[in-house]
């Protein structure tokens, strides 16, 4: 069969894209500007996954109603601004009734499983919305349901997909009305063996649209969002952070890892495998251009940007025994294993062990790495050491491990800094401290500074 869209674009719009009417119109302007954009995966409205987060966490029935009417008014006002509101205001109310029940089984019986189903709701009402707004500007345009092809394990709050399941049902269920409408989607959800609603964690939209693409063999994936683009830093932390035109796979991968908060850290990995180009842009600002992540770029840079990323705990476990023991790494990091906690840095010592806990990915906002029954366990077998409150700069780059000077020059632009661990080595292109939360935005403006901008 010849496809009549061989080489079609997925675009996602992340939140402030759907945010209003008038975000929606917009984003469905980029939609129909291109002929080739057949499949959209789109977010929640912004602010409503925190709304829904708040609910799904138990509110006394007061505050449950105050959100409640909030996620109406938003909902509303888009709705409101449509030519025939009737078409779709039932199955809003119908959500926004679910909602509200939800909400009050979580109030009594809160669980992980019942947090997805109801935070679910904000993409199933953004995707509803906007394939109306597509409609009635005489588009073709279907909605489509996720979760009949994101298969997913059940990790409530931040579920892993099943990439081969996705390909079949892929192939399957959407190739074909591709080619018949412009199909939208909604990010971030799943659903696990059991028939139950899942997440992919907070930012999740993005990883569902490369996860998409890859399944289908999409020519692009454009993430649209407030910013133009993938910057050297965060232009709130330093106003001279400049954009980036063209970064390769390895490079934005590291950034988005790291904590610039453009890309949900795993959404590249899957446009990777394809070599998928993705394409970040402003939905508010088109012409301002953004950025292009694909395989190769020319020159690749020594020092590509800075990132950073908070709510660090750093984990210092000391051996008990005097004689160091070749089994202390093993039994440690087994016992890590145990309990789901990844340590993504890590250092060593003779008997003492540093690593870097990160907390930043999961659905409900709270440091849960750390629970109570793992710092017993831990307590039994070493004396531990915890601190909170950190942050993790990182400059990412190219071949950094094969340059000289490196060293030199990070160390005396940190020198005011209390660095509390660095991590350098294992990967080439990227150079990690860990330090106060409070002092994370110096440290970067400072690299930034020397160079970036000189
Ligand atoms: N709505 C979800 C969130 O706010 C997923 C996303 O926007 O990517 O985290
Ligand atoms: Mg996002």
């Amino acid at each position: 069969m010849t496809r009549i869209y061989p080489h079609f674009i997925v675009a996602k719009f992340g939140g402030t894209s759907v945010a209003d009417f008038d975000a929606m119109n917009r984003s469905a302007s980029i939609v129909l500007a291109d002929p080739n954009v057949r499949l959209v995966v789109l977010s929640a409205s912004a602010g409503v996954t925190n709304l829904l987060v708040e609910l799904s966490e138990g509110l006394e029935s007061r505050q449950q109603l105050d959100k409640l009417e909030t996620l109406r008014t938003i909902q509303y006002n888009i709705i409101s601004r449509l030519k025939q509101p009737t078409v779709i205001s039932k199955e809003i109310d119908n959500l926004l009734d679910n909602i509200g029940h939800l909400a009050q089984t979580a109030a009594t019986s809160p669980s992980a499983a019942l947090s997805d189903e109801l935070v679910s709701h904000g993409e199933l009402m953004s995707s509803l919305l906007f394939t109306e707004v597509l409609r009635e500007r005489e588009a073709e345009a279907s909605w489509f349901d996720a979760r009949s092809v994101i298969r997913t394990d059940d990790t409530y709050g931040c579920a892993a997909p099943d990439i081969d399941a996705l390909a079949t049902l892929a192939e399957t269920h959407l190739r074909p009305r591709l080619e018949q409408a412009i199909m939208i989607t909604q990010g971030f959800i799943g659903r696990d063996a059991q028939g139950h609603t899942t997440t992919l964690g907070r930012g999740g939209s993005d990883y569902t649209a490369s996860l998409l693409g890859e399944a289908l063999n999409a020519g692009r994936v454009d993430i649209w969002t407030d910013v133009a683009g993938i910057y050297t830093t965060d232009p709130r932390i330093a106003p001279n952070a400049k954009r980036i035109d063209r970064i390769s796979f390895s490079e934005a991968s590291d950034m988005a890892a790291y904590g610039a908060k453009v890309l949900h850290p795993a959404t590249l990995l899957p446009a990777m495998r394809k070599n998928i180009p993705v394409f970040v842009g402003s939905s508010k600002n088109t012409a301002a251009g953004g950025t292009l992540v694909c395989s190769t770029t020319e020159n690749p840079p020594r020092y590509r940007a800075v990132a950073v990323r908070r709510k660090q705990t750093l984990l210092r476990l000391h051996s008990l025994d005097a004689q160091p023991s070749c089994h202390f790494l093993a039994q440690m990091f087994a016992l890590l294993a145990r309990h789901s906690v990844a340590a993504d840095l890590v250092t060593t010592s003779e008997n003492s062990i540093a690593l870097a806990l990160d907390s930043t990915h999961a659905t409900s906002g709270e440091d849960h790495t750390l629970t109570t029954s793992l710092f017993t366990e831990l307590s039994s077998h070493c004396r531990v050491e915890v601190e909170t409150g950190l942050a993790l700069v990182t400059l990412v780059g190219n071949q950094l491990t094969q340059a000289s000077g490196v060293f030199k020059d990070v160390f005396a632009w940190l020198e005011e800094h209390a660095v509390r661990m660095v991590c350098h080595g294992a990967s080439s292109n990227n150079l990690c401290f860990l330090l106060p939360a409070d002092e994370a935005d110096s440290a970067i403006k400072a690299l930034h500074l020397q160079l970036f901008e000189s």
